[in-house]
């Protein structure tokens, strides 16, 4: 009989960009960008690695802090199963992008997202819908920190969009004003 030698997480993996999510009391390797689940077996640096490169090549050189952060976010997001998680989480991200970019319409500071959205989101939703949904919607990602970061994903995102059109296009023309 063969026993299947099975791999276990390490917090090392963080800096490959991994969290681990456990499904019937085994480990298995979950990207914290796109939450993307690989098998047990994938759970070895290079593998992880090779998922980093392939699909996030954009982010390859953030350092470790970053991932840190990032995992930090999902372990905020605790929920029983895998599915779930990962369709909440995305409806979190889905949610906080769009809160930021109302934020970003009043041209008011950023800070607004955590002293003031935030809270009247979180009490609105506690009063008409109760403490659940309210434990919901403190999972969207809007302190400080986040909005800020979300503004340079955001940026990065937007800049990188125009050098690939720009490259792409044989002739394009720069508009100042
Ligand atoms: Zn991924």
């Amino acid at each position: 009989m063969s026993v299947v030698k099975k791999r276990k997480y390490n917090n090392d993996y963080i800096k490959n960009g991994f969290a681990s999510i456990q499904k019937n009391g085994v480990d298995q390797p979950q990207c914290f960008i796109c939450y993307e689940i690989l098998s047990n077996d994938s759970m070895r640096a290079p593998r992880l690695e090779r998922h980093l490169w392939a699909k996030h090549g954009a982010l390859k050189e953030k350092q470790k802090e970053f991932f840190a952060a990032r995992c930090d976010n999902l372990k905020r997001m605790k929920l029983d199963t895998a599915g779930s998680f990962a369709q909440t989480s995305e409806k979190v991200l889905e949610a906080s992008y769009e809160l930021l970019r109302l934020v970003s319409r009043t041209k008011k500071s950023h800070t607004i997202g955590a002293t003031l959205v935030k809270p009247s989101l979180l009490k609105s939703t506690d009063i008409v819908l109760g403490s659940e949904s309210k434990q919901k919607l403190s999972q969207i990602p809007l302190s400080d920190s986040t909005v800020k970061r979300r503004i340079d994903d955001v940026a990065e995102d937007i800049q990188n969009q125009l050098v690939t059109a720009v490259k792409q296009s044989q002739i394009f023309a720069i508009q100042l004003d």
